[in-house]
């Protein structure tokens, strides 16, 4: 399909979370009357994952909250949900996805949504006691494992990620013993860079967590000796016993389905700066991996931020209507939130470990900072801890690719 979707024509949805939910809805919001097909291969309707890591596992909240819809809703935007059924394979030039059951679903258009899946330790994926995070069912199993431990039981989180110090978090509020064991001498320095990197470390501080980095974990012994989980091992040193282990070492997109569909897939689903795959073909959210041309930026990348899925997958649904020639460029500014250590840390823009950082600290002993990040002149990002309104007015800057001197005069 080289010409624009027909609004009465039909588009599969694959990837039933919050980049195909979106999309759906902005279809609709665009004056799209054709019919949607919304392929999910969990069995819930699409759900916030944000906070599993946070309110869910907590107990702040019940898991019914973090639902972004339900069958009624999805029923009056006029969307068949596929749920709990996998999608196999896609064939590109007929836009045919073949599921799991056997059931075909030919349309004008796909949407390719289906974000990415947890990376596992090998073998231990299915031992007692090991948790990992990306779903509701995650969230729910390991909120039950933590309700029935002891309190100041040992948990041991195996990555200090943004999620992985989350989840630390709320291992610690709820009166267990922290370790988290990390492989980089400073985590995410390979995400912010070590200057700011050191910063976000100091934040866990004086929380009572042990934070061991430069810590590579080889793998996982089963539970004895009172260790109820089973024993860490690490390279030259002992193992570390636990009670509850939570892995957190990334995610991969979840491309497996379209090994043989013959697009582009490094690292993601390739896109061009429509965020067409093909012909009637798009992809949004975490799975995409797009030509970026925001805030001066020209560059392939894949971004697993929260409102990134948003707005691919209200842009996604623009760039069919419109079509390849006809659609805009997807330049939006990134932006991304953690709540970690009693801080929310926030990050617009898209930084490289190399950039230069200035840091303006606030002096109220309180670790709370700005960083601004720039290439040469060029401004690419400002992360924020605890800064949420100044922080946000960097947004118009980077959209409109300004200079660190432009950052510096507005002040933090
Ligand atoms: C615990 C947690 C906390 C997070 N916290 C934050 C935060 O604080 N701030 C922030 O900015 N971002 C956060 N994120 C990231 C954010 O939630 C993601 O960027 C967002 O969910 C991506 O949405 P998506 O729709 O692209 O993909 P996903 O949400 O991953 O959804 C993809 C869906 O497709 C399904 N699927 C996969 N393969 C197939 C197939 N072959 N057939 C059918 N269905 C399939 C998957 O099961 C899944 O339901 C967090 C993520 C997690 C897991």
């Amino acid at each position: 399909m080289k010409e624009p979707l027909k609004v009465d024509g039909a588009v599969t949805i694959v990837g039933a979370s919050l980049a195909g939910l979106r999309c759906a809805e902005s279809l609709r919001h665009e004056g799209f009357h054709g019919s949607i097909t919304l392929v999910g291969d969990e069995i819930h309707a699409p759900y916030d994952r944000p906070p599993l890591s946070k309110q869910i596992l907590t107990g702040a909240w019940p898991t019914e909250k973090a639902f972004l819809t339900d069958d009624l809703k999805l029923e009056e935007l006029g969307v068949t949900a596929r749920l709990g059924v996998r999608a196999e394979s896609l064939d590109v030039d007929a836009h045919r996805v073949t599921l799991y059951d056997g059931s075909v679903l030919d349309a004008d258009a796909v949407v390719i949504a289906t974000g990415a899946s947890l990376r596992h330790l090998p073998g231990t994926e299915s031992m007692t006691g090991v948790f990992g995070l990306r779903t509701l069912d995650d969230a729910t199993a390991l909120r039950g494992a933590f309700d029935d431990l002891e309190p100041e039981s040992r948990v041991v989180l195996i990555g200090a990620g943004f999620i992985g110090q989350e989840v630390a978090t709320a291992a610690l509020g709820r009166g267990h013993k922290v370790t988290i064991l990390e492989s980089l001498e400073v985590p995410l320095s390979l995400i912010v860079g070590e200057p700011v990197a050191e910063l976000l470390m100091n934040l866990s501080a004086n929380s009572g967590a042990e934070l061991r980095t430069s810590v590579r974990v080889t793998g996982i012994d089963g539970p004895r000796d009172g260790a109820k989980a089973g024993w860490v091992n690490v390279e030259g040193a002992d193992p570390v016993p636990a009670d509850l282990i939570v892995v957190g070492i990334g995610v991969v997109p979840a491309t497996g389905w379209l090994e043989s569909s013959g697009l582009t897939i490094e690292n993601g689903v390739v896109t061009d700066e429509h965020l067409f795959a093909a012909p009637g073909i798009v992809a949004a959210g975490d799975v995409a991996r797009f030509r970026w041309l925001g805030a001066g930026h020209d560059e392939q990348v894949r971004i697993e931020h929260w409102q990134m899925a948003v707005d691919h997958g209200v842009h996604a649904a623009k760039a069919l209507l419109g079509g390849p020639h006809n659609s805009p460029v997807f330049d939006a500014v990134p932006y991304f939130w953690s709540d970690q250590w009693g801080k929310k840390i926030q990050l617009l823009g898209h930084p490289s470990a190399e950039d230069t950082v200035e840091v303006i600290e606030i002096p109220d002993g309180e670790g709370r900072f700005v960083a601004l990040f720039h290439e040469g002149s060029f401004l690419t990002a400002a992360l924020g801890v605890s800064r949420p309104r100044r922080l946000m007015a960097f947004r118009a800057l980077l959209a409109r690719g300004a200079t660190i001197d432009d950052a510096l005069a507005l002040g933090v």
